[in-house]
């Protein structure tokens, strides 16, 4: 978690832009079969704001839903991966957070990821460096916060 406060982003074709209001809720790198499927790549950061922190300034998020109350955005045009929300009405307990694909933020480098998540079902032959606790699959603390909410 850090505490700048926001930026704009968007996908690469530009179609899509949007902003986001900081701080972050949680910055991970997912190595996840259905993130990394979506993404076309072996890890995806995804950096997690409140939904009311997200904004969609120009163009419009294509919505693909990978499980039923997973919703995952991305621009229709270029194809890039954008966004990856829970819906709460489909899964009770669940928030509505969203995860931004933290690539596709114009200064990615500002947020600092907390961990690795899904490290067991990365592709083997990928190994990062560093010292960020590696979960196999989701962080406690993380799954937590996602069941019980914030105060
Ligand atoms: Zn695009
Ligand atoms: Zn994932």
């Amino acid at each position: 978690m850090v505490e700048e406060d926001g930026q704009s982003g968007g996908c690469l074709c530009g179609a899509v832009r949007f902003q986001v209001s900081g701080p972050t809720l949680w910055h991970a790198l997912c190595y996840c079969e259905s993130c990394t499927r979506a993404a076309g790549a072996p890890v995806i950061a995804w950096a997690g704001f409140p939904s009311a922190k997200f904004e969609v300034l120009a163009g419009t998020l294509t919505i693909y839903e990978s499980s039923p109350g997973v919703r995952r955005g991305f621009c229709g045009r270029c194809g890039t991966t954008l966004t990856y929300q829970k819906n709460p009405a489909v899964l009770p307990g669940f928030q509505d957070d969203v995860y931004i694909s933290t690539r596709s933020l114009d200064e990615p480098g500002a947020y600092s990821p907390d961990e690795h998540v899904f490290h067991g079902e990365r592709v083997t032959w990928l190994e990062m460096g560093g010292d960020l606790p590696r979960h196999e699959t989701l962080s406690p603390e993380h799954a937590h916060r996602q069941l019980l909410g914030r105060t």
